[in-house]
């Protein structure tokens, strides 16, 4: 648009009414088909704008009153919702975020993949979408001689203080809160980033849905830690279900939160959680899944689109430390995953074992490598399934699959936009997407998981 055509204006007071969500929560409202972005505005809501900033394609405004509001919208009910920035639909009840989730995907199927029909089916959310996160990972501060922990202030590197986090499991709120009196007692000193000195800079909290078993890693800038054998004693008399104390020590100056060396100070290396009837050690710096409940959920949609018998042969691109291949390898003849990272690799081997699982191979590298290399050395799978970062699926994987013909692909996405790109290119190469099923892995926040399942036209 040229800038007469723009039809707002910087300072300027309007009324509009909210159509759509963004991706990231803020209410979309059209001025003569111009958008305008307000954080904390619901669809089908009128309300008064105050332009803040103008582009050249959209605007943002700050909402400044509602005159007629959603029937979704609801009173957030963490008190700190706003600060945070850790949830984004907090005013949204959640069957509202149900249906804006599916309605997101359905939309970005019909605009970037091209597949107006495909069924999206209604999202799989949680009976109870609270207290869900089983990891607490908390940058830690002081103020008035004691310590605090919690999140930064949005724009700052100010901590403020939380006692209670609403998606997080109530025993890690207990065990952080715990330490940070614990740590205060001994007169532990928090990290402070710009004189790059003090002792505690992160404290990380983990917990076994299942098993109930309980981690502590406490991050420290140096190896020494005052009071170590005190600070152990009285962690583990208050709180029996911690199974393991680690310290990860970060001497840099950085935002990474853990550094390379990692000491066992009490207990344990690992703790254990299961997904279904598959068990997994879970060390301080291992990946696992956030929301154990919901994993299971997406994971039988996973394994109900495989429509495995026993015989097939299963590749799983992109497998982290093996979860979906473990859950697969159940039902199939024999499952190949492949991972970027070693360490998980080295998990996933760890957890087939654990379980006796005889029938799963593991290979570090690049999908697009390793997959095509597998291919040339003749191992074809009957079904792939793939679970990429938010980038989606690498052109060169895409193609093999093209190429290998797998009569079936269940593609696991965390992010819908990269998903239909990747769908819309294996239509092309000669597949049909059958279903869309997306799952909330992450009650409140606008994240929103797919599983979709294509078979070789
Ligand atoms: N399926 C796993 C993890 C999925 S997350 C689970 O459910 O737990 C995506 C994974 O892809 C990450 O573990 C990341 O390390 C890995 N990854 C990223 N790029 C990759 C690539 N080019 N080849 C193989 N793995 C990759």
């Amino acid at each position: 648009m040229t800038k007469q055509s723009i039809p707002v204006q910087k300072n300027e007071y309007i009324d509009v009414v909210f159509e759509d969500l963004t991706h990231d929560g803020a209410g979309v409202a059209k001025v003569q088909g111009f958008p305008v972005f307000v954080p904390n505005a619901l669809p089908n809501e009128r309300g008064q704008v105050k332009i803040i900033k103008v582009k050249k394609g959209y605007a943002f405004g700050r909402l400044v009153e509602t005159y007629e509001e959603s029937e979704y919208r609801q009173t957030p009910p963490c008190s700190i919702y706003k600060q945070c920035g850790g949830c984004q639909l907090q005013h949204l009840s959640y069957e509202g975020q149900l249906v804006f989730k599916q309605k997101q995907v359905k939309e970005v199927m019909a605009r970037i993949g091209r597949l107006p029909d495909v069924p999206v089916h209604p999202v799989l959310g949680m009976e109870e979408p609270w207290r869900y996160r089983n990891k607490a990972q908390v940058p830690v501060g002081e103020r008035e001689g004691g310590l605090v922990a919690g999140f930064y202030q949005q724009r700052s590197h100010e901590i403020i203080d939380m006692k209670a986090c609403l998606i997080q499991q109530e025993k890690n709120d207990e065990v952080v809160q715990g330490i940070k009196e614990i740590c205060g007692k001994y007169g532990i000193r928090a990290y402070d980033e710009q004189k790059h000195r003090g002792t505690l800079r992160h404290i990380m909290a983990r917990y076994g849905l299942v098993t109930r078993e309980a981690m502590v890693v406490l991050v420290t800038m140096k190896e020494e830690l005052p009071h170590k054998n005190s600070i152990i004693e009285e962690i583990t008399e208050r709180f029996p279900q911690v199974k393991s104390i680690v310290q990860n020590i970060n001497s840099k100056r950085t935002n990474v939160i853990m550094g390379d060396k990692t000491n066992v100070l009490w207990g344990e290396e690992y703790i254990y959680d299961l997904i279904g009837d598959i068990k997994f050690a879970i060390s301080a710096r291992s990946f696992y899944q956030v929301n154990p409940e919901q994993t299971k959920v997406l994971y039988d949609k996973a394994l109900e689109y495989a429509q495995l018998t026993g015989e097939e042969t299963v590749i799983d691109a992109y497998c982290g430390i093996g979860t979906i291949s473990l859950f697969l390898a159940q039902q199939a003849k024999k499952v190949y995953g492949v991972e970027i990272v070693p360490e998980a690799i080295e998990d996933a081997k760890r957890n087939a074992a654990l379980n006796g699982i005889e029938n799963a191979e593991f290979e570090v590298g690049e999908a697009e490598k390793i997959i095509p290399a597998w291919y040339e050395k003749g191992i074809k799978a009957d079904v792939i399934v793939v679970d990429p970062p938010r980038k989606g699926c690498d052109e060169a994987l895409l193609q093999t699959i093209i190429d290998m013909k797998p009569k079936r692909v269940v593609y696991v996405s965390c992010n819908p936009a990269t998903l239909a790109r990747d769908l819309r290119i294996l239509e092309d190469g000669g597949y049909e997407t059958k279903r869309v099923q997306p799952v909330d892995m992450f009650p409140h926040t606008t994240h929103v998981e797919c599983v979709a399942v294509l078979e070789l036209r």
